[in-house]
């Protein structure tokens, strides 16, 4: 939704103005309940016969049973083409798993610092293992680039960190993961198609039941693809007709290789760079759904890291700026690559990571500017509190659930911009206790 930006300082009259339009609309948030009756009431009779037992008021759905749900799944599954011999199989002794479910309710009270994960995920240990692998692998990658045009470092960087290197893939049965989930968990729809997915990559026999192993979620294998990934993208690159991407560290690097290059990997173009930024810059612009021509920024102020002209490309190329800290820490130009390692997986911190990992394994990636150590992300209970607050002023971060997306970040710009604060959009403590402030 088009958001007016405000840039005068008519900062009073904005927040009262706003403080009423917000308490007009929580009154509009009443929770209703939904009435069922008129849909199950049934027409009165003249005589006293028994009704019969299709008329009778339905109570509320109870929840099925694990074993009521799995026949029913086994039906849907054959219909779809399951065989029921290998349904039977993969599904022999499989009852829920209270781990995961725990696993998928879970709301973690603290986020880790975007820095903490860049040295994690960049730590000396993983470099070192990552050139050993460079060099071990180095034809079936040499091959792998040739087909499908994607850097091997980039590769070998999402190897590291979907699974470290193969050594870390989840050790839970994905057909007994995604049964509890499509039976309880908190996205049923999504699990259940995951589910079907996964039979078929059985009932196509890449893999056996006992070998079907991934994450709490059914991300599989050294990838970590889900089912539904995998069967429109992984491939077999060694030549034993299985897609193996368990085993077979070829099929593996390959599929990745394929998946990136069908989410629009540009062959031979950097996913981005850190830059520094000029005086009085416009942080507002900093927002991935901004995409200006390199041109643009250079003449907007942005320079390379060391404070020399942008060298990222033609002119022409779009790119976005990327401040993950807030604009007290280092600043980056991201481009179309950048973007297709967000298809693989949607994180900036993670895309970050994959990035300057693939460069540090070139002697290059070390991030310049320092990071803002003494500002902690906010916890889950300060973030929901900064929204409530947010909305409070007038600000409607379009919702109070704790997470910090695109209406929360244009929410609080508008914050900064009211009180001519830099509009980087980062939600900050120092941010949060001058909201506090106002109440
Ligand atoms: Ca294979």
């Amino acid at each position: 939704m088009p958001i007016t930006i405000r840039r005068s300082g008519k900062t009073a009259h904005y927040l009262g103005t706003a403080a009423l339009t917000v308490l007009l609309a929580a009154c509009a948030d009443t929770p209703i309940q939904q009435a069922h009756a008129e849909a199950t009431s049934k027409p009165a009779t003249a005589t006293p016969v028994p009704l019969p037992p299709q008329s009778s008021a339905p109570a509320p759905a109870p929840q099925p049973t694990f074993d009521q749900w799995r026949d029913l799944f086994r039906e849907q599954a054959l219909a779809a083409g399951i065989s029921a011999p290998l349904f039977d199989q993969a599904f022999a002794g499989v009852i829920p798993d209270p781990g995961i479910l725990r696993a998928d309710s879970s709301q973690p009270e603290f986020t880790r610092p975007v820095w903490e994960y860049l040295d994690g995920a960049l730590s000396s240990t993983r470099i070192s293992r990552a050139r050993g692998l460079l060099d071990q692998h180095a034809a079936t990658l040499a091959a792998i680039e040739q087909r499908y045009g994607v850097d091997r470092h980039v590769l070998v960087a999402i190897w590291g960190l979907e699974s470290n290197f193969g050594s870390n893939m989840g050790d839970n049965y994905v057909i007994r993961a995604l049964a509890t989930l499509a039976h309880q968990g908190r996205r049923p729809d999504f699990a259940h198609a995951q589910l079907l997915a996964a039979l078929e990559i059985l009932e196509r026999g890449d893999i056996s039941p006992d070998g079907m192993l991934g994450s709490w979620a059914g991300a599989m294998g050294q990838t970590q693809f889900i089912p539904t990934t995998y069967n429109s993208h992984a491939v077999d690159f060694d030549g034993d007709n299985k897609r193996d991407i368990w085993n077979s560290s070829a099929d593996a690097l390959a599929s990745a290789a394929n998946y990136l290059r069908v989410s629009n990997w540009q062959s031979g173009h950097p996913w981005g760079a850190e830059v520094t930024l000029g005086e009085d810059f416009d942080y507002a612009l900093a927002d991935t759904s901004i995409r200006k021509p390199l041109a643009e920024w250079a003449d907007l102020g942005v320079r390379n890291a060391q404070g020399g002209p942008l060298q990222l490309g033609e002119a022409s190329q779009s790119a976005s700026l990327l401040l993950p800290a807030g604009h007290r820490g280092p600043a980056f130009l991201v481009m179309n690559n950048f973007r297709s390692i967000l298809r693989y997986n949607n994180s900036t911190s993670y895309a970050l990571a994959i990035g300057l990992l693939a460069e540090r394994l070139q002697g290059r990636g070390n991030v310049l500017a320092a990071w803002p150590t003494d500002d902690k992300p906010l916890s889950r209970t300060e973030r929901l509190e900064l929204q409530e607050r947010l909305r409070a002023v007038g600000f409607d971060p379009g919702g109070v659930d704790g997470i910090i997306g695109a209406n929360t970040r244009q929410a609080l710009r508008q914050f900064q911009i009211a009180l001519g604060l830099p509009a980087d959009g980062y939600p900050s403590k120092p941010l949060l206790d001058t909201l506090r402030s106002f109440q």
